[in-house]
C-alpha cells in the first residue's frame, strides 16, 4: 500500500514535534508493508513570512491530493499584533474549510502513571477513556447573519446559530460508527430545552440510533455534561456535539488528563484526507530548544493510521509503546522529567512492538 502525507510543520515546536512522529510513521511503515511518501508546505507564521499568506493555494491543493495531512501548530509572539490584517490561525481555519473536515475528534485517556499531574483525584480518573467529536465547520461561527448593525444609533451584535439536517446527519452517522467501534455508548450534548438547533439534532439523532443497535444512545444538556465531565468523566464513551459546545467541553476534558502535550486529534470529512495535529499550541516558549513533548502528535500518527489507513493494528502498536513508554517512567520536561523530544520519540521507537 502507498499513501502520501503532506507535512504542514508550522511554528514555534511545531517543526520538533512533527519531525518527531515522521520518525514514528517511517518505523512503522517499515513493519506493515507500507509506503510512504511526503511534501512539506508552509502554513502560519512561516508561511505569511516567505508567501504573504498563512496558507497558499499551492499548499491547500497540496493537502486536498495527499491521502493525509499531519499538521504541527501555527502562530507565536512574532505574529500576535490582534489588529494585523492576516492572522497564523487563519491558516488553520482556511485548510480545515478546504478540507471539509466537518468533525473534529478529541480522544482523552488518563494514563495511571500521570493521575498525579490531573487537577483531578485519582479515584475520579479511573478508566477515563473517552473520545469527544465536535462538529467544526457549521453553528455559530458559520451562520449568517453574522456581523454588526446600525440601527437608530445603536449597535447590534449578531451570530446565528444555524445547521442544516445533513451537516447532522453526517457527523452523527460518523459518531454512532464511532461508539460501535469503542464501548458502544453515544452521548448527544445539546441545549434542547432552548434551543431550535438542538432539538432538531436530537431528533436525527434518536432517528438514527435504530440503525445502530449495539450502541446506546443519551442525551444531556450542556450544562449537565461540563459538570458530568469533572464529576464521573469515566462515564462517558464518545460524545459528540455542535461547533461551540464542542469548542469548550473539548478544553475541559483535554484538563482531565493532566497534559496538553499529550494529546492528539483529528479532523475527518468525506471523501476528503484527514487532517491530524496535537491539541497543543506553537508553546513559543519552549520553542527551538529540542524539548517539547512529541506524544501529541505521534498519538495524532495513530490516529492517522486508524482513520485514513485502516491500520488499526499500526495504530495500536504505536498507542501501546506510548502506553510503556509512560509506564516506565519516560518524561519530558512537561511531564516532570529531562527526556529530550528525541529521546522521548526513541524511548516509543524502542518500544514498538507488532
Ligand atoms: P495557542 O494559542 O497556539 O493554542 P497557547 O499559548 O494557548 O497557544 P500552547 O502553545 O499549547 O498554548 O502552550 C501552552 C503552554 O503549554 C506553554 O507553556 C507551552 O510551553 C506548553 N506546551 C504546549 N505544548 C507542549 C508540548 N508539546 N511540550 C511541552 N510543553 C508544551
Ligand atoms: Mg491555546
Amino acid at each position: 500500500m502507498h499513501k502520501h502525507i503532506v507535512l504542514l510543520p508550522g511554528d514555534g515546536i511545531g517543526p520538533e514535534v512533527v519531525s518527531a512522529a515522521k520518525r514514528i510513521l517511517d518505523a512503522v511503515a517499515g513493519r506493515l508493508n507500507l509506503t510512504l511518501t511526503y511534501e512539506e508546505h508552509l502554513i502560519g507564521g512561516c508561511a505569511m513570512d516567505a508567501q504573504g499568506t498563512a496558507l497558499s493555494q499551492d499548499t491547500l491543493h497540496a493537502c486536498q491530493r495527499a491521502d493525509a495531512v499531519l499538521l504541527g501548530a501555527v502562530g507565536g509572539p512574532k505574529w500576535d499584533d490582534p489588529a494585523a490584517p492576516v492572522r497564523p490561525e487563519q491558516g488553520l481555519l482556511a485548510l480545515r474549510k478546504g478540507l471539509g473536515v466537518f468533525a473534529n475528534l478529541r480522544p482523552v485517556r488518563v494514563y495511571p502513571t500521570l493521575v498525579d499531574a490531573s487537577p483531578l483525584r485519582a479515584e475520579k480518573l479511573q478508566g477515563v477513556d473517552l473520545l469527544v467529536v465536535r462538529e467544526l465547520t457549521g453553528g455559530l461561527y458559520f451562520g449568517q447573519p453574522k456581523g454588526r448593525f446600525e440601527e437608530n444609533g445603536r449597535v447590534r451584535a449578531v451570530d446565528t446559530l444555524e445547521y442544516w439536517d445533513y451537516e447532522i446527519e453526517r457527523i452523527l452517522d460518523l459518531s454512532f460508527q464511532l461508539a460501535q467501534s469503542r464501548r458502544g455508548k453515544l452521548t448527544l450534548v445539546d441545549k434542547a430545552n432552548v434551543l431550535e438547533s438542538s432539538r432538531l439534532w436530537r431528533q436525527i439523532a434518536t432517528d438514527m440510533a435504530s440503525r445502530y443497535p449495539q450502541v446506546t444512545l443519551e442525551t444531556v444538556l450542556v450544562d449537565t455534561a461540563a459538570m458530568r465531565l469533572v464529576s464521573q468523566p469515566a462515564a462517558f464513551d464518545v460524545i459528540v456535539t455542535e461547533n461551540m459546545f464542542g469548542d469548550i467541553l473539548t478544553d475541559e476534558a483535554a484538563v482531565l488528563s493532566g497534559s496538553m502535550g499529550l494529546l492528539p486529534s483529528a479532523s475527518l470529512g468525506k471523501a476528503t484526507p484527514g487532517l491530524y495535529e496535537p491539541i497543543h499550541g506553537s508553546a513559543p516558549d519552549i520553542a527551538g530548544q529540542g524539548i517539547a513533548n512529541p506524544l501529541g502528535t505521534i498519538l495524532s500518527v495513530a490516529m492517522m493510521l486508524r482513520y485514513s489507513f485502516q491500520l488499526e493494528q499500526g495504530a495500536r502498536a504505536v498507542e501501546q509503546a506510548v502506553e510503556r513508554a509512560l509506564a516506565e517512567g519516560c518524561r519530558t520536561r512537561d511531564l516532570g522529567g529531562s527526556l529530550t523530544t528525541a529521546e522521548m520519540t526513541d524511548a516509543v521507537l524502542q518500544r514498538l512492538a507488532f
